[in-house]
């Protein structure tokens, strides 16, 4: 143990946590725990007061009504978000934050929930739900596995970095083969079930970046990934 800490801040779990998001806090507590970090893990909703001091964000999905409910809250806190972002604090949002953290969603009622536009991307509701296993390829971060469950498609701004290309399953869009956005440290996904447990690899770039945010060097433990291993060919293998 370092004695160092490390706090992991948790966005709207009571409207935006579904399909195994929360999966995504829990496992990257414990990946930092096992590179000998201390972890703090703090919850927040609408209304409460923002707790500014925080080194790792997360945020899940929810349904449109969720999104609808955070919204407001969403725009009160932008400002703080904004900053955090642009000086390093690494973060990954979930399907319907990953949309609010874009430009805008335009719901298949019309109705339009404004984002707070970190990335340069929109969000317009499709007809159809993509649902299933899916497969990407990544520079940074290799082969991605996890589980996509949304009817909006995203389409990002000219130049925006995807988290990565589709080998399987359907990502942002029909139209093309991006999946999810990146910006500074920010990760935008709409892989849920849980990414974080399947994809060690990247709880180890945000423990990272924000280990050497907060106290300059990390050093990372040797971890056994065989279980993670295993999740991950299983889900790749199966069927959509
Ligand atoms: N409501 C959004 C959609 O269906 C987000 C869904 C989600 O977060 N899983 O696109």
């Amino acid at each position: 143990m370092t004695n160092q800490k490390l706090t992991i801040l948790q966005l709207y779990p009571r409207d935006m946590n579904i399909y195994g998001d929360w999966g995504n806090t829990l496992s990257l507590a414990r990946r930092a725990r096992k590179h000998g970090y201390d972890v703090d893990i703090l919850d927040y909703n609408p209304g409460d007061e923002f707790p500014e001091d925080f080194d790792i964000l997360v945020g899940g999905g929810g349904q449109d009504s969720g999104q609808s409910v955070i919204q407001d809250d969403l725009h009160r806190i932008a400002p703080v978000l904004r900053d955090k972002a642009e000086t390093g604090t690494p973060m990954l949002v979930i399907c319907g934050l990953y949309q609010l953290f874009g430009k805008d969603f335009t719901t298949v009622g019309g109705e339009v929930l404004r984002g707070i536009g970190l990335f340069d991307a929109h969000t317009v509701g499709g007809e159809q739900r993509l649902i299933g296993n899916i497969v990407l390829n990544s520079e940074e971060f290799g082969t991605i596995v996890g589980y996509e469950n949304h009817s909006g498609l995203t389409y990002l701004g000219e130049g925006v970095q995807r988290l990565g290309t589709t080998v399987k399953g359907e990502g942002n869009n029909l139209d093309d083969d991006g999946e999810g956005a990146r910006v500074h440290h920010v990760i935008g996904s709409y892989l849920h079930g849980s990414l974080l447990s399947k994809n060690p690899v990247i709880s180890d770039y945000l423990i990272r970046h924000a280990v050497e945010k907060k106290f300059g060097h990390f050093v990372p433990a040797q971890i056994d990934d065989s279980l993670a291993t295993k999740a991950r060919e299983t889900a790749a293998t199966r069927p959509r």
